[in-house]
């Protein structure tokens, strides 16, 4: 316990270096937060209020934007939108001149704890080191006006915590804890030196660190994921292929066994949740969905069959415009780059299947290893045109990821609606210095084009002049 004490405290540290370099944005985020009467994730002290005047609304689910508008927000939530709402005499006044109000973005498939450490996924830095700099990349995120992430694999529950609680500014998490893997999978970064393994003994340095953990039999399976649930994860992500990253394995293989597959997919909905998979392949993708998985990470080597049966049972992609930057964190040449190379070659294919299936598509981006890549999110989100219009990126990005969101059931740890722009959602709000329909570039320059960022009723940033 004073070890993680002693992480947060370093990783606040972290944050105020940070938000006083970066003086365009930053500033105001910690001066907005300490005089606010919310504290980021918990329940209001004292209900603030604050009323945008002359907005126009893309409310995450039309691909148009309203005439103009106010907002009312009072504490956490959106109470009500209507032309010319009357001022209540406490009410914080934000006049939007006309610019655009919008949710708040989503990523739904982030690594919290992975995405700044440059350990190029073998998970020897020390776990201290990560938080450090993980901690700063989550402020950062919040900064590019993501409000909300899903961790799709990494001990992200103390930082999520942290942020919950306003010790330091980052997005809304919804964590999946550990990604769980097989002896050789996707998510095993183990040396042959560690074998043998025996059943049940106790786990490597890795699976201590709570990022990956290997499990071998359906009743390990069974553990690993009741694991998760305990620390607080709102879903359970298991690898069910080969992984670009992992050293031992090939991208064709089929890793867990049906029987392993289904322990975890009853584990999960009898805690009212459920599991996603990482899959590329139309095997893997097929087994886990007889399984009773829901939701399929990646798909980027699908074929038409394993897209019509998502399409008729209702199977949620999650996938990601892989810019081909992604490749340079593996060594020229190396396993990993030329694995690399070939889910890379599959992005168009698999977009292109979830066009013509219409699949539930979730937007993410899966940036891993580099804090630098990290700053290409709005990037990929802007990347999404070349398979929709700027409207369906942002819609997907939003509103339907807020959707998938919703999966968690009663895990869910942020009840409420989350994506939208309505009466009664969660105030997650960024406002917009122009269109981004017309103009979507908008979303890759946070910088200049966010001009007010929200979470949770709280400002974290307003460069209104
Ligand atoms: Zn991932």
């Amino acid at each position: 316990m004073p070890t993680i004490l002693r992480i947060i405290g370093i990783a606040a540290a972290a944050v105020l270096s940070v938000s006083q370099m970066d003086n365009a944005s930053a500033h105001v985020l910690s001066a907005d937060v300490s005089t606010s009467t919310t504290a980021a994730g918990g329940s209001p002290a004292v209900s603030s209020v604050v009323l945008f005047r002359n907005v126009r609304i893309f409310d995450g689910v039309s691909a148009r934007l309203t005439g103009v508008q106010d907002v009312l927000i009072r504490g956490s939530h959106i109470e009500r939108i209507a032309p010319a709402l009357a001022a209540e005499p406490n009410a914080q006044i934000i006049d939007g001149g006309g610019r655009v109000l919008m949710p708040g973005l989503i990523d739904a498939h982030w690594h919290t704890m992975l995405v700044a450490d440059p350990g190029r996924g073998d998970f020897e830095n020390d776990p201290a080191y990560m938080a450090v700099v993980a901690v700063p990349e989550a402020s950062r995120a919040l900064m590019r006006g993501f409000t909300t992430v899903r961790d799709c694999g990494g001990s992200s529950f103390a930082l999520k915590n942290a942020i919950d609680n306003g010790v330091v500014a980052g997005p809304r998490i919804y964590p999946s804890g550990a990604m769980i893997s097989v002896t050789s999978g996707h998510g095993d970064f183990r040396t042959p030196r560690d074998l043998p393994r025996t059943l049940g003994a106790p786990g490597s340095f890795i699976d201590h660190s709570g990022h990956a953990v290997i499990a071998d039999s359906p009743d390990e399976v069974r553990m690993r994921v009741r694991e998760q649930l305990m620390q607080g994860a709102s879903q359970i992500k298991l690898t069910a292929g080969g992984g670009v990253s992992s050293p031992h394995s090939p991208l064709d293989v089929v890793t867990f066994i049906p029987e392993e597959l289904h322990a975890a997919v009853e584990a999960a909905s009898n805690w009212g949740t459920y599991v996603t998979v990482h899959a590329y392949t139309p095997e893997a993708i097929t087994q886990a969905i007889g399984a009773g998985v829901k939701v399929i990470e990646h798909g980027s080597l699908m074929d038409e069959a394993a897209a019509r049966l998502m399409a008729s049972k209702g199977i949620w992609l999650s996938t990601q415009p892989f810019p081909a930057e992604l490749g340079s964190v593996f060594p020229a040449g190396s396993t990993q780059a030329e694995k690399f190379k070939e889910i890379f070659g599959g992005t168009d294919n698999a977009f292109r299947l979830a066009r013509k299936y219409r699949l539930k598509t979730a937007f993410g981006t899966d940036l891993l290893f580099s804090s630098a890549l990290g700053a290409l999110q709005n990037q990929m989100l802007a990347n999404l045109t070349q398979w929709y219009t700027p409207g369906e990126a942002l819609v997907m990005a939003t509103g339907t990821n807020g959707e998938l969101l919703q999966l968690t059931g009663k895990r869910n740890p942020y009840p409420g609606r989350i994506g939208v722009v309505q009466e009664g959602a969660l105030a997650d709000l960024l406002l917009v210095d122009g269109d981004p329909i017309a103009d979507i570039s908008l979303i890759a320059r946070p910088e200049q084009s966010l001009q007010i960022i929200m979470k949770d009723g709280v400002i974290y940033k307003n460069t209104l002049p």
